[in-house]
């Protein structure tokens, strides 16, 4: 089996941030999300699927998933949120593999699966080699998100609120980066973790 790590965290953690310092040194990366978008944008895989179950009113005028609307209906239906995850899902697992294979090919070092709900969808650990968490403390996620998006503070406590823990999170790690302190802090982390996957990967 190849050597895949699953990078998770919560909203505002510095996901992005830490998977982009793995990529610079060699891994591949694989953003779930990315995917997500890509098969819920105009002509994408999931759509057709939507468009049955749930009718056009969910979809914009350009074909896409209308995400606003759809995040307020299944946030007040867990029905809907199961069908819907029920259309993705399986999508989403075959376009990561489909990309797993293709950055395996090209022979990067290891892969890196980003996946901002890992913890908390039904699999995801079982898929991947290593979790690793990027963990901060809920005030700086908050500051963070607050200072990036411009988001209310309520809204940001509301959304992190729909997410796993911290302490979840962290009981699901089998590595912990620190991203509470400046970025000049992650380097020497990144460092240390990437020699232990990189010949963690040779091993396999
Ligand atoms: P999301 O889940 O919301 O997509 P994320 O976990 O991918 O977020 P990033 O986008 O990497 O997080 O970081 C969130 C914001 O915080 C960004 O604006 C980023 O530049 C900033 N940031 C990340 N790490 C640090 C740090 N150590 N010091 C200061 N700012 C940081």
């Amino acid at each position: 089996r190849r050597f895949s790590i699953g990078l998770t965290g919560g909203i505002g953690s510095g996901k992005t941030t830490v998977a982009d310092m793995f990529a610079e040194r060699g891994a591949a990366l694989i953003d779930t999300d990315l995917i997500a978008h890509q098969l819920t944008a105009p002509g994408g895989r999931a759509i057709p699927d939507i468009h049955a179950q749930f009718g056009a009113a969910f979809l914009t005028a350009e074909g896409a998933l209308d995400r606003g609307r759809m995040r307020q209906h299944v946030f007040s239906d867990p029905q809907a949120k199961s069908r819907l995850e029920s259309i993705l899902h399986p999508l989403i697992r075959i376009e990561t593999e489909r990309a797993a294979d293709a950055a395996s090919a090209k022979q990067a070092a290891y892969l890196i699966f980003v996946v901002p709900l890992l913890v908390e969808s039904a699999g995801w650990k079982q898929r991947v080699s290593r979790v690793l968490v990027v963990d901060c403390s809920e005030d700086t996620q908050v500051r963070r998100v607050i200072s990036r998006n411009g988001l209310p503070e309520t809204q940001v406590r509301a959304i992190m609120a729909a997410q796993a823990t911290r302490a979840q999170r962290l009981a699901a790690a089998d590595d912990v980066i620190d991203n509470d302190g400046d970025s000049s802090a992650l380097a020497p982390q990144v460092d240390r973790l990437h020699a232990i996957y990189s010949k963690l990967a040779t091993q396999q």
